[in-house]
């Protein structure tokens, strides 16, 4: 695909999805824009990443914003990521997987880069221990998920 016809998805993707029916137009545009990033950084076109449109940023605590990536060559192949909040547009994604520990979907891998993408995939998320401790693979999000199941040792007390 070349440059061109990709900005044009891209700015066709944001013209179309900058309004919803629900939500203010700017929070709409938020979402789309975070989701054009996520597209550009994983080199796809934007009309692959399905980003929560309901998201709600009104809601306390914040929830992150929850963003699906279909491979273009593999439709069935949905890379699941989240966002903390598309208000702005220079926080990390987070590649959502199940905890090793009880099978929640939690933030696995830090992915700011396609390379990122590329270590988690060939290496899989780190074994973890039975000491608690979190290898440095992981990203401080893994443990403040409040995903993880009630007994599920990385599971941070309540704040
Ligand atoms: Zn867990």
């Amino acid at each position: 695909m070349s440059i061109a016809s990709r900005a044009a998805s891209a700015h066709e993707q944001l013209r179309r999805h900058s309004t919803h029916p629900l939500i203010p137009d700017s929070k709409a545009a938020d979402i789309a824009k975070a989701a054009a990033r996520l597209a550009a950084l994983l080199g796809i076109d934007p009309v692959y990443v399905q980003p929560n449109r309901s998201w709600n940023s009104l809601e306390l605590p914040l929830a992150p914003l929850t963003l699906h990536a279909s491979d273009p060559d593999d439709e069935q192949q949905v890379y699941t990521f989240s966002y903390r909040d598309p208000l702005y547009d220079d926080e990390p994604f987070f590649l959502l997987g199940p905890c090793p520990v009880c099978d929640a979907m939690v933030p696995l891998a830090e992915v700011g880069s396609l390379a990122d993408l590329g270590t988690f995939l060939s290496q899989g998320p780190a074994p973890l221990l039975d000491n608690g401790m979190l290898p440095g693979s992981y990203p401080d999000e893994f443990d403040r998920d409040p995903a993880h199941s009630s007994n599920c040792p990385f599971r941070e007390g309540e704040s």
